[in-house]
């Protein structure tokens, strides 16, 4: 039996394209360029200078700050330049740019280790040391999570739901890399001091249920949650609901209702983290779209310009209208290919202009359909009229801080507004004046 949550869309989800193919490993690049902010919190210092030669998995930035993540060589070589490079999240970021060597040189640190007899505190240490960051696309420091919910969460869950349209690429780690997902799942149990984890997964993905089934085998203490295929089920909040039916209150963190939720690619790189001491150097991104010849899951090096996936999967079969980084809802369009994939980045999806949904805004015409899709019962309509004309009180007063910027009533709007656009501007004017 599969169960849901309040809201929500039925998209086309529009996964065939790639969902059957296996991962194929992408060439590295000649020049890898690595931004020293590619998660959420404070931006890391570079750590090599230009001119020095490094390792596969060595370290080259680094922050004090708690809520931060380091960043590793993905390539070795010498670090040609540090500089403001070009960030698929907009705008140019401080990145430390390698010349490939193409020796694949491994960074002494990168080895197996015995993690059986860790302490709750070492494993923790050592997620954070390897730049570990949620894979499903936010981004947020993997130990923060780990660290804020010691001792105040006691439902573990696993989200693999993969619910945007086009994206497989949690979907293929779950076939093809099921055992390090446990293998993760089980340290996270130990991290958290959980008897039990919860893998949230929707009916739509039997292969993925079958496999995970027999990986789990007589394990009592992994269990399979079935969710309705819907989006956006796989963001935090409606997968808590969903599974547990706790609700997280307005302002609040899962780890307030006692839950703490990981992304299944996540879980596999703190399984490569702690056990084979691999820090974050790859990542599996979806390459698919109406645009692309020939859609693909490829393993890549953080750091690779996204024109290198594109030319990987045979090119623009015609002249994209839209590229984005992530999903058709929730993904950031992009201006240049000479952008680099970055840890947060599960897809690359490119559309011709007949399927880019990019029809012109016109006017509300007050039909309701964004209240009745919106997973946060929010009431989009008066937030767009608020958000427009500057009234941010009222915006507040609506709860635009609680938006998850999902997109579903972007997606089931008729006229085609732009109210993500809108409600994430006027979260940013809040937030900045609060700052203030
Ligand atoms: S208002 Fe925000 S949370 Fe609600 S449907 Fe729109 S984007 Fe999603
Ligand atoms: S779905 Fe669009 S047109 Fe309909 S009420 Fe909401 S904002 Fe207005």
């Amino acid at each position: 039996m599969a169960y849901t949550f309040r809201g929500g869309v039925h998209p086309d989800f529009r996964k065939d394209s790639t969902s059957h193919k296996p991962i194929e490993e992408l060439k590295a690049p000649e020049i890898a360029v690595l931004p020293v902010s590619m998660h959420v919190g404070a931006p890391c210092e570079p750590i090599v200078n230009v001119g020095d030669i490094v390792d596969m998995g060595q370290k080259i930035a680094d922050s004090e700050a708690f809520v931060s993540a380091p960043v590793h060589a993905t390539v070795s070589g010498k670090v040609i330049e540090i500089d403001k490079r070009l960030h698929p999240n907009g705008g140019k970021v401080l990145s430390v740019v390698i010349q490939n060597d193409f020796e694949n040189r491994l960074h002494p640190s990168v080895k197996p280790r015995d993690y059986e007899h860790l302490t709750e505190d070492e494993i923790i240490a050592i997620i954070r040391e390897a730049g570990v960051v949620g894979h499903g696309g936010a981004a947020f420091p993997t130990h923060v999570k780990i660290k804020s919910g010691v001792g105040k969460v006691n439902r573990l869950l696993i989200n693999a739901a993969e619910c945007e349209p086009y994206i497989t690429s949690d979907h293929r780690v779950l076939l093809e890399r099921t055992d390090e997902v446990i293998g993760g799942v089980t340290i996270l149990m130990k991290t958290l001091g959980q008897s039990e984890a919860v893998i949230g997964i929707e009916t739509n993905k039997h292969d993925a249920i079958a496999v995970l089934k027999e990986a789990i085998g007589g394990r009592q203490d992994i269990k399979i949650h079935p969710l309705k295929p819907k989006y956006p089920q796989g963001a935090e909040k409606q997968l808590i609901e969903t599974i547990t039916g706790r609700e997280v209150p307005s302002g609040k963190l899962p780890a307030d209702v006692g839950a703490a939720v990981f992304n299944v690619d996540t879980c596999g790189a703190v399984y490569r983290a702690v056990a084979l001491g691999v820090p974050v150097m790859r990542r599996v991104v979806t390459v698919s779209g109406s645009a692309v010849a020939n859609p693909k899951n490829l393993n890549v090096r953080i750091g690779t310009p996204l024109e290198n996936l594109i030319e990987a999967t045979g090119g623009f079969k015609e002249e994209p209208n839209k590229v984005l980084m992530g999903g058709p809802m929730m993904g950031v369009a992009q201006f240049s290919l000479s952008a680099p994939v970055i840890k947060g980045t599960n897809a690359v999806l490119a559309f011709c202009e007949n399927e880019a949904m990019d029809a012109k805004s016109s006017e509300c015409i007050r039909c309701g359909k964004c209240v009745g899709v919106c997973p946060m019962n929010l009431l989009p309509t008066y937030l767009y009229l608020y958000s427009e004309n500057g009234k941010l009180e009222e915006c507040e007063k609506y709860g635009v801080l609680d938006c998850i910027e999902c997109g579903a009533c972007n997606y089931e709007c008729p006229a085609r507004l732009y109210l993500v656009q809108s409600f994430r501007t006027a979260k940013q004017r809040i937030l900045d004046k609060r700052r203030k």
